[in-house]
């Protein structure tokens, strides 16, 4: 399908690996120009080099933390910014009882005050153009509560409802707000959870990994490209009638009826 955005401006957030790195390159796949970043320079010029070679396209790396200002103002100088993925590692699992008010603070800032930062910085350009596509990486922690995930679900639930106004106000003006919330995917997140869950119960990784995908309903872990091309459809031209949304993406370990 052709989504009808080849040569629209992207800005993905922490995008050298992982989710936001399937972002890019469905982005860049779609034949978008893309702005990745990530805190790992060096990690961040191999993956711009990748994504040159793969899809064409012209790719500017800002490397830097995304909750640093000079570095959200870098990332949207290359204007206009037409579609916005917003993404930051996730807080670590945690017992709520042992977080300090810094780390609380901290998760806010990456998962609630950093993308709406970016969000105010793009918004205005995207209505008086008559195009935008804002996508935010959330999770499946928003819906349920996941056990050492509270400050992920807070910060998140927290993103989710202070844009779900934004959105019908902009959704006139041919701009949208949607989220993608993952469930278990195949990440360098993923491998540290399971790095952690084996240290936690003497169980090798391998063990872990299988006990792990073998719990959910469909018998894997979510591939990040499946990710991406969700991203890049919300981003397309045929997704201008969706705003608002959640979409989870989790193969059905979520057990609600609706
Ligand atoms: P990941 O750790 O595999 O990759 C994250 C990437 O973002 C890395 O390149 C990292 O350097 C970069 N990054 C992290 N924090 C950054 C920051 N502050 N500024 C700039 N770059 C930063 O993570 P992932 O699995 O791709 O997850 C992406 C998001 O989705 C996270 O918020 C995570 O909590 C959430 N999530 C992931 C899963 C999963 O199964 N993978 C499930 C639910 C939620």
């Amino acid at each position: 399908m052709d989504l009808g955005i080849s040569g629209r401006q992207a800005v993905v957030c922490a995008s050298s690996r992982g989710l936001g790195r399937a972002c890019a390159e469905a982005l860049a796949g779609a034949g978008c120009s893309v702005v990745i970043n990530g805190r790992d320079h060096e990690v961040l010029e191999r993956t711009a080099a990748v994504l040159r070679d793969r899809y064409g396209v012209d790719v500017t790396a800002i490397s830097g933390d995304v909750r640093d200002a000079a570095v959200r103002e870098a990332l949207v100088a290359v204007k206009p910014v037409d579609i916005l993925v917003n993404n930051a590692g996730g807080p670590p699992l945690a017992d709520f009882r042992d977080l300090s008010g810094e780390d609380i603070h901290a998760g806010l800032d990456a998962n609630m005050v950093t993308p709406i930062a970016l969000v105010q910085l793009v918004i205005d350009g995207m209505t008086e153009r008559g195009f935008g596509r804002i996508v935010n990486i959330t999770s499946a922690s928003v819906l349920t509560g996941i056990a050492g995930l509270d400050l992920s679900s807070g910060a998140r639930a927290g993103l989710t409802a202070f844009l779900a106004g934004v959105a019908r106000k902009v959704a006139g003006d041919n701009v949208t707000i949607n989220n993608l919330l993952p469930g278990n995917f195949d990440t360098d997140r993923q491998a540290s959870i399971i790095v952690t869950t084996a240290e936690r119960t003497g169980k090798d990784t391998d063990q872990v990994r299988r006990e792990r995908e073998a719990a959910q309903p469909a018998k894997r872990f979510g591939h990040p490209d499946e990710f991406g091309a969700a991203c890049a459809f919300l981003a397309s031209t045929h997704a201008g009638f969706i705003t608002g949304q959640n979409l989870l993406m989790d193969g059905g370990a979520f057990p609600a009826n609706f």
